[in-house]
């Protein structure tokens, strides 16, 4: 113990000899970001940790997905595994893969809503033209039961 005391940061040095919480030191080390306005979306009571964790991962490209990994100098073949057809990558992955779009588009007839989902991505990308541009344009309501 008294060989790693000259190793402690700078940051801790203040609490040596005061009574410290878990939650000072966890303040006193963490990094405060920039506050992401969908976090409500993902992070709300009795939601499925695994589920909302994955997604945050999506929604910022942190999956170890194979491109990434050679990315990091991981020498591996970036093929995806569901079509060996393409690059593994977070956008292939979960909407790109044929695979992927078989998924997506049984969740959407659960849902009741018939169309393809090539077809949706490509009205969300014509309604986000439609604002830019500065046209009149479809509320997300309309956009789903628009055929
Ligand atoms: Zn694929």
């Amino acid at each position: 113990m008294l060989k790693l005391k000259p190793l402690v940061p700078a940051t801790f040095q203040q609490f040596a000899n005061a009574k410290v919480s878990t939650s000072q030191l966890w303040e006193a080390i963490r990094t405060r970001g920039v506050k992401v306005e969908c976090q409500c979306l993902l992070w709300f009571p009795l939601h499925i940790p695994k589920h909302s964790l994955i997604a945050w991962m999506v929604i910022f490209n942190r999956l170890p997905t194979r491109d990434r990994l050679l990315a990091f100098g991981i020498s591996i073949d970036t093929c995806c595994f569901f079509c060996m057809d393409a690059a593994e990558k977070c956008d292939h992955i979960f909407f790109e893969c044929s695979f992927s779009r078989k998924v997506w588009q049984s969740i959407l007839c659960l849902c009741s809503i018939y169309r393809a989902v090539r077809t949706c991505r490509q009205e969300l990308w014509i309604q986000r033209n439609k604002r830019y541009f500065g046209a009149s344009f479809l509320t997300e309501d309309a956009v789903l039961v628009q055929d």
